[in-house]
């Protein structure tokens, strides 16, 4: 125990206790130093002063820094200011908002969409709304934070299915479908919810599958396609285009924040989805509406995705040519399948050496570490974009070959 500092009066920090739990993360090698960044986004940043080959973004298009987008944010900012001023449900709904919307819903093929100010806020806005007590919500282990915050604020029972595991998942609904409500009753809504990209393995999930099983047993899905949108289906519109999946996702979030390149979050589906969102979605009612520039910046995003086809192409180009010469090299990149690439190494001391190795050889790539998997899964992961040039990935898979040896995770 640390000795009770003194706060600011004289008296007893009251808040002593969290250099304990800093000290402990310290001692467990699960302490993550913030690395700064001086540059703008891109493939070349500078970190801590360096210039570096960044494999840690999830700016997938290289929107982050797109001209026409960066336009629209100043043409927008020149027109209406910096921020919004107020929530949406008080005087916090510019044309833009609704604009933005729209074309959200077009580009989605729903017949509505409703913006949020980030992906993690839709999701928490979204379950909660849509689920309460009469209804189950089932969730692949694997789904991302926001949604298992989402599951925590929603008044209704979860149940957690192994991660991609159909069968495991047909059996809970089967046995919900059976059983009923614990009270008695049958679920009014079960909602089966998955990350379309899982986003520290870069798997895709089996949507056709969920859905088949989701229709077998009545039941609706939702999909979180935060690393998708930009990366799966036609210009980028996500894993339910992927698939071919028109019309039996009943909601689709997505985030304005990776590939989109800005900031935000959506959830796209039906008008009426759309309308009880408006009236019941916390953050949407309790917290400013995304400010002109951002929402100028994810309208010209969308027109770019289907101007400039060939950044989706080059975003696919560098990451079959990136994955294959991992692979060549003896990496192990576990069960990815998109351009999140997570080259593992079990041991989080060796992730974090490899980590910081890397930055010494010019390449920036984090490592992840419990919580964020599990204790014996940290891993380098790496995202190559649209914007990386053959030469830099030359450099970063020269770096990744280099320390791989030198730290026993390759031969040769
Ligand atoms: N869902 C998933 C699956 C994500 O990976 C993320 C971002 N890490 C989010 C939601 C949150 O999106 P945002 O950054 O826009 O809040």
């Amino acid at each position: 125990m640390t000795a009770r500092k003194s706060g600011p009066a004289g008296r007893p920090d009251p808040l002593a206790f969290l250099d304990d739990e800093v000290a402990a993360l310290h001692e467990r090698h699960l302490y993550r130093r913030l690395r700064v960044m001086s540059s703008a986004q891109g493939p070349i940043v500078s970190v801590d002063h360096r210039r570096l080959i960044s494999l840690s973004s999830n700016d997938y298009l290289g929107l982050t820094h797109h001209p026409r987008l960066r336009e629209a944010a100043l043409a927008a900012v020149r027109e209406f200011g910096v921020g919004s001023g107020a929530v949406r449900t008080i005087a916090g709904t510019m044309t833009m908002h609704e604009a933005l919307e729209a074309e959200l819903a077009t580009f989605k093929g729903t017949p509505a969409a409703l913006t949020f100010q980030s992906g993690f806020s839709a999701n928490t806005g979204v379950i909660p709304t849509v689920t309460g007590e009469t209804d189950l919500i089932v969730s692949d282990a694997l789904n991302h934070a926001s949604i298992i915050d989402g599951m925590r604020l929603s008044k209704a029972p979860r149940q957690i299915y192994p991660h991609g595991d159909v069968g495991a998942l047909r059996e809970i609904l089967r046995e919900a479908r059976a059983t009923g409500r614990p009270g008695g009753g049958p679920y009014r809504l079960i909602l089966v919810v998955t990350d379309g990209v899982f986003s520290m393995d870069g798997d895709i999930a089996p949507l056709r599958e969920l859905v088949e099983a989701a229709e077998a047993y009545d039941a609706a899905v939702m999909v979180d396609d935060a690393h998708a949108s930009g990366v799966l289906g036609r210009n980028g519109r996500g894993t339910v285009d992927h698939f071919g999946l028109h019309g039996r996702v009943a909601i689709q979030v997505g985030t304005l924040s990776k590939a989109v390149g800005a900031l935000g979050g959506y959830v796209a589906g039906s008008l009426a989805l759309r309308e009880i969102l408006t009236q019941r979605a916390r953050p949407f009612l309790f917290s400013t509406s995304n400010p002109p520039a951002v929402v100028a910046a994810c309208r010209e995003a969308i027109r770019v995705m289907e101007d400039e086809p060939e950044l989706q192409e080059r975003l696919w180009a560098n990451t079959r040519r990136f994955k294959a010469e991992l692979t060549r090299l003896g990496f192990d990149t576990g069960r990815s399948e998109t351009p999140i690439t997570p080259v593992m190494m079990g041991d989080p001391d060796v992730a974090g050496h490899f980590s910081d190795r890397l930055i010494e050889e010019g390449v920036f790539a984090q490592p992840v570490v419990f919580p964020t998997v599990a204790l014996d899964q940290a891993r380098i992961r790496t995202i190559v974009t649209a914007a990386h040039a053959d030469e830099q990935l030359d450099v970063a898979l020269a770096a990744f070959d280099r320390v791989g040896r030198e730290l026993g995770l390759i031969s040769g």
